[in-house]
C-alpha cells in the first residue's frame, strides 16, 4: 500500500515536472517569438524611416532649390522671358528636374526646351500664383506624355506674385530613388495618397501590377486581405505609422509611414517569410537546443535514478537476502507477512522451525557441513511453499514459514511431509544420522495485526514442542502463553525466594536391591513458599538453569547435605552416601570443584558419603571440559553418578572415557521393562555396565514387578516410590534409624 502510494506520488511528480517544463518552454518560445517579431518590426520601421528621409530630402531639397531660383528671378526685376529662360538653361543641368518653365499670370508657360503650353488650369499654377510653393499630384506631361509631378514656386516683384517658376520631375526618378535595394532585394516601396491612390508604384516583380489604388489592388490580390485593407485605411486616416500583413501569393508586411509631404504615405513591403526567416532560424535553433538539453537532462536523470535504484537494491539485498542461504531474511519475512495480511484471501499460519540438534550437527560434522544443512533447510522449506507462501531465516537454524490454508489439518499434514523431506538428508555415508526438525504453529486470528507478536506465539509453541520429547510440532494455544507467563513470574521470584530461605532439601532413599536395606539417598531441592505451597522442581529447576542461578542452588543443597550428614554422624547414626545433583551449568565454571571440596572439608564429612549426580545430556555440551571436570572430581574422591541414563545420546562405549561409578537408569527405561524391546535394551545396558564395572541404580521404580525384574537383571540399588518418595530431613532421619 505504502509502496503503491509512493509510486503514484512519483508518477505525479514526474508528470507535474513535465507539465511545468512544457509550459515554461511554450511560454519561453512564445516570448521569444514576440521579441523576434518586435525586432522584425523595428527593422522594418528603421528601413521605412530611412526611405522617408531619402524621399523627404530629395523632394524638399528640390523644392528649396526651385524656391531659391524663383527668388533669384524675382530679384532680376522686370525682365523678358528670353532672359529668364537663358538663366534657367544655364543652371538646368545642376538639378534633377526634367526642365524649367516660367509663366506669367496668363498661365502660358515658356519652357527651357522652347515649348509653350497653357497651364492656367493646373493646380500648382494656381497655388503658386497665390504665393505658395507647391508639389503637384502625378500628372501626364503635356509635352511628351510622361508621368511627372511638378514643383512650382511664385516669382514676385515688390511683394506681388507676377508669375510662377515650375519644373516637372519625372516619376521614374522617384521610383529609382525608392528602388534602392532593401531587404536583399526582397522588399519594395510605394508612395500613396491617403485615399490609397498611387503616387509612386514599384517595378519589383512581386509588386502589384498597374496599381492605381492600393486598396483596390490588395482586395483583388487575395480575399483574405479585407481586414488588412480596413486596418490600413484606419492607419492612413489617422496619419499614423503602422503595419498590416496582407497576402499577394505570400504573406507580406506592409509598413506605412506618413511622408510629411502633402498627404502622402510611404509604404514599405517585405515578405513575412523573409523577415521571419532569421527569427524562425533562431527559434528552431532554440527548439533544438532545448530538445538536446531535455534529452541530456532525461539521460542524466535516468542514470541518477538507475544508480539510486541499484543502491536501493543493494541495501535491500543486504537487508532482505540472507547471505548464507540466499533466502529471505527475517526483516523481509515480516514485511511479506504484513503484505499478505492486507490481502487476506486465505487463512494464514506462521510457523517457526529449527532442528532439535543443530548444535550437535556442528560439533559432529563441523561448521561447513552445518552451513550446508542450513542451505538445504532453506531450499527444502522454499520448495514446500506454494503461491503466496514464503520463508525467512532468523538466526542459526531458526526459520519462519508462512503457509496459507483452508483447514488446520492441511497445515499439520504439510508439516509432517516437510519434516519427512528434511529427514531425507544423508549427513554421512558411514554414520546413520537423522535431523530432527521441530515446528511451532500459530494460526493467525482475526484481529491480529502485530507480526512480531504472532511470531512470538509460533516461537512459544515451538518451545513447547522442543520441551515435549519426540513431538514434531505443537500448535499455539492460550494455555501455552499462560504457562510461559507463569514461568516468567517464577523465574523472577527465584532469587527472592532463596534469600527468603524458601528452598529446602528433601531426601529420597535408595535401597539395596537384594538386602532391601537403605543404601543411600538422593538430595532433591524443594521450593516451599512462605504460604507453605510447594513448587515443583520440574518447573523451577529448568528456569534456574536458564538464568544460571541453579549453581547457587546446587551449592546450597551441597552444603546443606554436608551439614546434615555431619549432624547425623555426630548423633551416631549409621549414615549412607547421599547424592547431590550437579547442574550442567557448572561446566561453565570449573572453579566450583575447589569450593565444593572446601565446603566438604569444613564439614568434616568423609568424602565417600557425598556423591555427585550429573545428567548424561550435559556431556554433549562441552565434552572435553566434561571429561576433565569429572576426572578431577573423581580424583578428589567423589563418586560420580550418571543421572537419567538413556535420555541422551551417549553410547556405552563413550562412557569408557568418563570415570563413572554409578549409572542411574532413567525412569523411561524402567517404565518400558515389560515390553520386549525395552526388556532387551535393559538387559543389554546391564551387561555392558557390568563389563565396565559400573554399578546400576534404577530410578522411578514404582511397582513390585519393576523391582523384581530389575533385581533379577542385576540392578544394584533401587530408587523410587516403590520404596520411598522424596521426604523431609526429619522423616529421612527416621528411616536411617529403622
Ligand atoms: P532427577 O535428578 O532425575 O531426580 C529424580 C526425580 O525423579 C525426582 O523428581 C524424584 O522425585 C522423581 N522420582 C523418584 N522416584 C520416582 C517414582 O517412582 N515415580 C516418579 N514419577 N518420580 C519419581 P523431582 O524431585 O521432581 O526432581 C526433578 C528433577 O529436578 C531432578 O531429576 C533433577 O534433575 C532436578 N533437581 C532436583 N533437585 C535438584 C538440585 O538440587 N539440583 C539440580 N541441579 N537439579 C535438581
Ligand atoms: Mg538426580
Ligand atoms: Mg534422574
Amino acid at each position: 500500500m505504502k509502496r503503491k502510494r509512493e509510486s503514484i506520488f512519483k508518477a505525479g511528480y514526474v508528470i507535474g515536472l513535465l507539465i511545468i517544463s512544457v509550459a515554461a518552454f511554450m511560454w519561453y518560445s512564445h516570448k521569444l517569438k514576440d521579441e523576434l517579431r518586435g525586432l522584425v518590426r523595428n527593422t522594418l520601421k528603421e528601413v521605412s524611416n530611412q526611405n522617408v528621409l531619402v524621399m523627404q530630402k530629395e523632394i524638399e531639397w528640390d523644392l528649396a532649390a526651385l524656391e531659391e531660383i524663383a527668388e533669384r528671378i524675382s530679384a532680376m526685376g522686370e525682365t523678358d522671358e528670353g532672359e529668364i529662360l537663358d538663366v534657367l538653361r544655364r543652371i538646368e543641368e545642376r538639378y534633377s528636374f526634367k526642365r524649367f518653365g516660367f509663366c506669367r499670370a496668363d498661365g502660358i508657360v515658356h519652357t527651357t526646351v522652347d515649348e509653350m503650353a497653357d497651364v492656367s488650369e493646373r493646380e500648382y499654377f494656381r497655388a503658386s500664383m497665390q504665393g505658395e510653393s507647391y508639389i503637384s499630384d502625378p500628372l501626364i506631361d503635356i509635352m511628351d506624355g510622361e508621368e511627372i509631378i511638378v514643383f512650382s514656386a511664385p516669382i514676385k516683384s515688390d511683394g506681388e506674385v507676377i508669375g510662377v517658376l515650375c519644373a516637372p520631375y519625372r516619376m521614374d526618378g522617384l521610383k529609382e530613388i525608392l528602388e534602392v535595394s532593401s531587404f536583399e532585394g526582397e522588399g519594395y516601396t510605394y508612395v500613396i495618397e491617403r485615399d490609397g491612390d498611387k503616387i509612386v508604384d514599384s517595378t519589383h516583380p512581386t509588386s502589384f501590377r498597374n496599381m492605381t489604388n492600393i486598396f483596390k489592388s490588395m482586395t483583388e490580390a487575395d480575399e483574405r486581405n479585407d481586414q488588412a485593407v480596413e486596418d490600413l485605411k484606419l492607419l492612413l486616416d489617422a496619419g499614423q505609422t503602422g503595419y498590416v500583413i496582407f497576402y499577394n501569393k505570400v504573406g507580406k508586411y506592409m509598413y506605412a509611414t506618413p511622408l510629411g509631404i502633402k498627404d502622402w504615405f510611404l509604404i514599405d513591403v517585405v515578405p513575412v517569410d523573409f523577415m521571419e526567416n532569421t527569427s524562425n532560424y533562431i527559434i528552431n535553433r532554440t527548439y533544438i537546443m532545448c530538445g538536446i538539453l531535455a534529452v541530456v537532462c532525461a539521460v542524466i536523470a535516468f542514470l541518477i535514478m538507475s544508480e539510486e535504484r541499484r543502491k536501493k537494491q543493494r541495501i535491500q539485498n543486504l537487508l532482505y537476502v540472507d547471505e548464507l542461504t540466499g533466502g529471505n531474511t527475517l526483516a523481509r519475512f515480516k514485511i511479506e507477512v504484513e503484505r499478505r495480511m492486507q490481502v487476506h484471501y486465505k487463512k494464514l499460519a506462521i510457523i517457526m522451525m529449527d532442528l532439535d540438534d543443530f548444535k550437535l550437527v556442528n560439533e559432529l560434522f563441523g561448521y561447513e557441513e552445518g552451513n550446508k544443512v542450513l542451505r538445504f533447510l532453506s531450499r527444502t522449506l522454499k520448495e514446500s511453499c506454494c503461491d503466496g507462501e514464503f520463508t525467512g531465516r532468523s538466526n542459526a537454524d531458526r526459520f519462519y514459514i508462512l503457509f496459507l490454508y483452508e483447514e488446520e489439518k492441511e497445515i499439520k499434514q504439510r508439516i509432517l511431509k516437510l519434516a519427512e523431506n528434511i529427514q531425507r538428508l544423508r549427513m554421512s555415508e558411514t554414520m546413520e544420522y537423522l535431523l530432527h526438525p521441530v515446528f511451532g504453529i500459530y494460526y493467525v486470528k482475526a484481529g491480529d495485526d502485530n507480526v512480531e507478536d504472532m511470531m512470538d506465539c509460533a516461537a512459544l509453541a515451538h518451545n513447547m514442542a522442543k520441551q515435549a520429547r519426540n513431538s514434531t510440532y505443537k500448535v499455539y494455544t492460550d494455555e501455552i502463553k499462560e504457562k510461559e507467563l507463569q514461568k516468567k513470574q517464577l523465574s523472577d521470584q527465584i532469587e527472592h525466594a532463596y534469600r527468603n530461605h524458601e528452598f529446602i532439601v528433601y531426601y529420597q532413599p535408595k535401597y539395596d536391591s537384594i538386602t532391601r536395606k537403605l543404601a543411600g539417598a538422593e538430595a532433591l531441592v524443594r521450593w516451599r513458599r512462605a504460604d507453605g505451597q510447594m513448587v515443583s522442581p520440574g518447573l523451577f529447576v529448568p528456569l534456574a538453569e536458564e538464568s544460571g542461578f541453579v549453581c547457587k542452588l546446587d551449592e546450597y543443597v551441597f552444603r546443606e547435605v554436608c551439614l546434615a550428614q555431619k549432624r547425623w554422624m555426630d548423633k551416631g547414626l549409621d549414615i549412607v552416601p547421599v547424592s547431590v545433583n550437579l547442574s550442567r551449568r557448572h561446566l561453565d565454571n570449573p572453579e566450583f570443584i575447589n569450593e565444593y571440596k572446601a565446603i566438604l572439608d569444613e564439614s568434616g564429612v568423609p568424602i565417600e558419603y557425598i556423591q555427585l549426580e550429573i545428567t548424561e545430556s550435559a556431556m554433549f555440551e562441552k565434552k572435553e571440559d566434561f571429561v576433565q571436570i569429572m576426572e578431577r572430581l573423581h580424583d578428589l574422591g567423589f563418586m560420580i553418578l550418571m543421572d537419567d541414563f538413556g535420555t541422551g545420546y551417549s553410547s556405552l562405549m563413550m562412557l569408557k572415557s568418563i570415570p563413572i561409578d554409578v549409572m542411574k537408569l532413567d525412569k523411561s527405561f524402567v517404565d518400558d521393562y515389560d515390553d520386549e524391546r525395552g526388556e532387551r535394551i535393559i538387559r543389554c545396558v546391564m551387561r555392558m555396565a557390568q563389563d565396565l564395572s559400573i554399578a546400576i541404580t534404577a530410578e522411578g521404580v514404582e511397582t513390585e514387578a519393576q523391582y523384581r525384574f530389575l533385581t533379577s537383571v542385576g540392578c544394584d540399588t533401587i530408587q523410587g516410590y516403590y520404596f520411598a518418595r522424596p521426604m523431609p530431613e526429619e522423616e529421612y532421619e527416621l528411616r536411617m534409624q529403622a
